[in-house]
């Protein structure tokens, strides 16, 4: 999947005077006033887009916004005209929809270079469908296909695999390339020694991507609310520590797959308990065996902090997908905020260090450290998928390299 064809590859004489049709995520979160609040997805899809706009091609912009239910005018991609042409250096143009003869006069007005935004993909129904009249629709406006929006690729919509039926080339977009090159490439072919550190709330939810990384990992460390089905499992008293009775047989034979396959796993050997799930609850560490009733485990221990420092040190590549604790709490925010300073500490020494998505994402850029890691990735479902080996419909249906 990592060898799809790439919107580098597209020179001058492929791109001049040529309508290009490019699937961007723009869905960022909007205040009540519709002002950009993060817009980290806009700054993430300009290079291709000025790639584009350098070879002379004219450029048609397609994202979602939200989930809307028909034409939704809260759901309107205007508010993301003045950032865009602010970033793009040109003033965007916009059409009030993303099918139909009044965008087709606006597309046969661009000029070469210039950006013309359409209204969201996701007013019409026929786009979560995959609607193939829908998609011819939206292909008919263009000569050509790129996709840069790794967050939906996951998704087989009209504008991201529909289109492809009727646009060729169709190639990956910069940040699409970037995604694959470090969710599929590094982790694939990783220098080794390599690491997964997986972490968040339940072990239900990540089963996929720990099965998946224990084919390719030399080290597991595991984090976060998951690990107190692994710690019930082992006979061990969890208190009121979030437990998945239905997924012990699961967590030890997780376990004992590591140990076939010859990965260390490391689980904490200390937590910070919580006498309530709250921010201002009463805290203390103790040992992970001997958590007294009532008392529910938020974090993980200095003591595990240390060994998955000195674990960390030794390796190569290093993958992390989810919190070590309940970050959100400050109090129980030490052991993701130590992770994430150690990645940054090793990407500074050469280590190749990838943030999969979601909510560790949202930890390291919390702790201001998110320039320094190798990868991060823009995608929450999809780099999941990614990591779980899924292929997805959106990458699938580009042009092979
Ligand atoms: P996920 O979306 O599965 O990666 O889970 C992320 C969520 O897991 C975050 O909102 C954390 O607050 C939560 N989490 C992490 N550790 C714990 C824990 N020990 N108990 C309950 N929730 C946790």
């Amino acid at each position: 999947m990592a060898t799809k064809r790439s919107v580098g590859d597209l020179k001058e004489t492929d791109l001049k005077g040529k309508r290009v049709f490019v699937r961007v995520d723009l869905n960022v979160p909007l205040d009540d006033n519709l002002k950009i609040t993060d817009d980290t997805r806009v700054r993430a899809a300009v290079p291709t887009i000025k790639y584009l706009m350098g070879h002379g091609a004219k450029v048609i912009l397609s994202s979602h916004l939200g989930r809307p239910k028909g034409v939704t005018p809260k759901y309107s991609l205007k508010p993301l005209v003045p950032r865009l042409s602010e970033l793009l250096g040109i003033k965007v143009e916009m059409a009030d929809d993303c099918i139909g003869e009044e965008v087709e006069k606006l597309v046969s007005a661009i000029p070469e270079g210039g950006v013309l935004l359409l209204e969201n993909v996701r007013f019409y129904k026929e786009e979560e469908k995959n609607d193939p009249e829908f998609a011819k629709k939206l292909a008919s406006l263009a000569d050509l296909y790129v996709n840069d929006a790794f967050g939906t690729a996951h998704r087989a919509h009209a504008s991201t695999e529909g289109v492809t039926k009727f646009l060729k080339p169709a190639v990956a977009g910069f940040l699409m390339q970037k995604e694959l090159d470090y969710l599929v490439g590094a982790v694939s072919n990783p220098k080794k020694p390599f690491a997964a550190i997986v972490g968040g709330s339940k072990v239900s939810s990540k089963i996929g991507v720990i099965e998946s990384l224990l084919e390719k990992v030399d080290i597991l460390l595991l984090g976060g609310g998951m690990i107190f089905t692994f710690y019930k499992a082992q006979g061990f008293s969890v208190g009121s520590s979030l437990v998945e009775e239905d997924k012990l047989a699961l967590a030890t034979s997780l376990l004992e797959k590591a140990k076939s396959k010859g990965v260390s796993i490391l689980l904490p050997t200390d937590v910070v308990i919580a006498d309530k799930f709250s921010p201002d609850a009463n805290s203390k560490t103790v040992s992970a065996s001997s958590i007294p009733d009532g008392w529910m485990g938020l974090d993980i221990g200095p003591d595990s902090i240390k060994t998955f420092n000195e674990a960390l040190d030794t390796t190569k590549t290093v993958i992390w997908n989810g919190p070590m604790g309940v970050f959100e709490f400050d109090k129980f925010a030490a052991g993701t905020l130590a992770i994430a300073e150690k990645l940054a500490e090793l990407s500074v020494k050469g280590v190749t260090t990838i943030i999969g998505g979601g909510d560790s994402v949202a930890a390291v850029e919390k702790a201001g450290l998110a320039d320094k890691m190798s990868h991060i990735s823009t995608g929450g479902g999809a780099s999941l998928e990614l990591l779980e080996g899924k292929p997805l419909p959106g990458v699938l249906a580009l042009d092979e390299a």
